[in-house]
């Protein structure tokens, strides 16, 4: 039986460009651990990563610092439910340059392929996942900090997904 692929979501860079892209961004503000976030949100991208998961029968997860923060502070401003969360801080020191959520997230995929939406991974992360034990087939999608997430990174993703997962 195949398993289930998994689609990784950052939050800043990713869902939360670092400029008003389109008109569709709204802004928000929260507070998390007393700290005050700006934050630039599309209310569209819920309800496409979901469309996205379904069509490819894909499970959607957080790979982001904001961590389970992101299940109240970001998935409703967004519409998205609750999802799971990859524990990715507490291990920042790299040996080889790959981002410290790469090695969180080689840990966690246990063999299922993936797809990942991030602004800020390179070719030592993809060094890194190759060389992982556990690690299955995978797509790095490389987003523009500045612009966010677009349809030309669901379009990859589907069509990778359709491609090399066996999905249908
Ligand atoms: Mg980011």
């Amino acid at each position: 039986m195949r398993s289930k692929p998994l689609l990784l979501l950052d939050v800043d860079g990713v869902l939360n460009p670092s400029r008003r892209s389109s008109l569709r961004y709204r802004r928000h503000t929260c507070v998390v651990d007393g700290g005050l976030y700006k934050l630039l949100l599309d209310k569209r991208h819920g309800p496409l990563l979901l469309s996205l998961a379904r069509e490819t029968d894909a499970e959607l997860v957080w790979a982001t610092t904001w961590e389970e923060h992101a299940n109240v502070e970001i998935a409703p401003r967004v519409g998205l439910p609750r999802l799971p969360v990859i524990q990715v801080t507490g291990d920042p020191v790299s040996s080889a340059g790959e981002h410290f959520k790469t090695r969180a997230v080689a840990d966690y995929v246990n063999g299922r392929p993936f797809a990942w939406f991030d602004d800020g991974l390179g070719a030592a992360d993809h060094d890194y996942l190759r060389a992982h034990e556990g690690v299955g087939d995978f797509l790095l999608v490389d987003v523009d900090a500045r612009h966010g997430l677009d349809a030309g990174h669901l379009a990859q993703v589907r069509e990778w997904l359709t491609r090399t997962a066996g999905a249908s």
